[in-house]
């Protein structure tokens, strides 16, 4: 039965759809694939000394199923989030799914939840993989229990007006995001906790989101909360390095390829927080908002504004990666998997 839902103004709240992915697995065992199950969703109840809830040990992951208008539903290179998970994983001395594993629970979440899929072009089944260190555990080790969950959950589209909306950041001098040696490379869920202070400070300002430094030296660009930032300038495209303090976007990763297929020189290096204000344009990317034009960026009281038009190289990227998930382009990279 088709849900009542008014497609156009679906937003980005939690809905609660039909079906969740659990798997649970011992420590120093592996996940099997028999041991994996869709259930109603529902909450979950955990003990209280759960190793997630008491020291953090727990990863999440982002990403979408969106309907095609030839009714076909498909995921946007499911194996990147599945080997970034693995990554995770590996720091966070977790158990973790094999990438088969992964993207076969994906898409069982998926397909299980599609009466939840908005029309085409109206936005996407978030899909949210978690691992989790359920487990109960007192003394600092290693949880004796892991549960791999996905739940989902419908999103609209981050457009307004048939055209991409923009962010305005403000860039960050008192509170850093991730440190070298830390987890900031990985999707850890502890590394959202702790932006919450600075998030809520910009928005209080009229920002839209942060824009972290190194904390090293706070002298180069780093991210935003939850996208990476890329910066134009005489038709140059540059992006900070993922080394550690910035999370390897897989929308970041195939921006590039597609801005380098397009003949754009794209360089990844550290870029000083003076270039932003002789930069042309400036765009963020992630799994959330797909490519979205930067409007300003505030720092220590002064404000660059950039041009978000139509012709920006932010916009070709953008119209480029949508007409891949819609089908509208061919598929040469093998990125697209469909599910039905
Ligand atoms: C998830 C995330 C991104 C974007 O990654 P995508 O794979 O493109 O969605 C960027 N930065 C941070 C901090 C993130 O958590």
């Amino acid at each position: 039965m088709e849900p009542e839902i008014d497609w156009d103004n679906v937003g980005f709240g939690i809905k609660k759809t039909d079906y969740m992915f659990v798997m649970k697995c011992s420590n120093g065992d592996e996940f099997k694939q028999e041991g994996g199950e869709l259930k109603p969703f529902a909450n979950i109840e955990l003990n209280p000394a759960a190793g997630v809830l008491n020291y953090g040990q727990g990863l999440l992951e982002g990403m979408k199923a969106y309907r095609r208008e030839d009714g076909k539903i498909v995921l946007f290179r499911p194996d990147q989030n599945a080997l970034r998970m693995k990554d995770g994983a590996d720091r966070m001395c977790m158990p973790c799914p094999s990438v088969a594993q992964f993207v076969d629970a994906v898409k069982q979440t998926a397909l299980a939840n599609q009466r939840w899929i908005p029309p085409p072009g109206k936005g996407s089944l978030y899909l949210r993989p978690l691992l989790l260190g359920t487990g109960p555990i007192l003394g600092l080790t290693q949880a004796p229990e892991y549960t791999f969950l996905i739940y989902t959950t419908p999103a609209g589209n981050y457009l307004k007006d048939g055209v991409n909306s923009q962010f305005n950041l403000y860039i960050e001098d008192e509170y850093d995001r991730a440190s070298l040696g830390g987890t900031g490379g990985i999707k850890s869920i502890t590394n959202y906790g702790p932006v919450l202070r600075p998030l809520t400070k910009a928005r209080s300002g009229g920002f839209t989101d942060v824009l972290y430094l190194d904390s090293a030296t706070r002298k180069y660009v780093e991210e935003v909360s939850t996208c990476n930032i890329f910066i134009v300038k005489d038709n140059i495209i540059s992006t900070p390095p993922t080394k550690g303090t910035v999370l390897p976007g897989i929308t970041r990763k195939s921006i590039i390829e597609i801005a380098r297929d397009q003949g754009y020189t794209v360089e990844e290096r550290q870029i000083e927080v003076e270039e932003l204000f002789e930069a042309d344009e400036a765009f963020c990317t992630g799994t959330a908002v797909i490519v979205v034009p930067v409007g300003s960026i505030t720092y220590q009281g002064k404000r660059i504004q950039y041009q978000t038009d139509t012709n920006s190289v932010c916009n070709k990227l953008f119209s480029t990666y949508v007409a891949i998930i819609n089908g509208e382009t061919e598929d040469r990279k093998g990125w697209i998997t469909e599910i039905n």
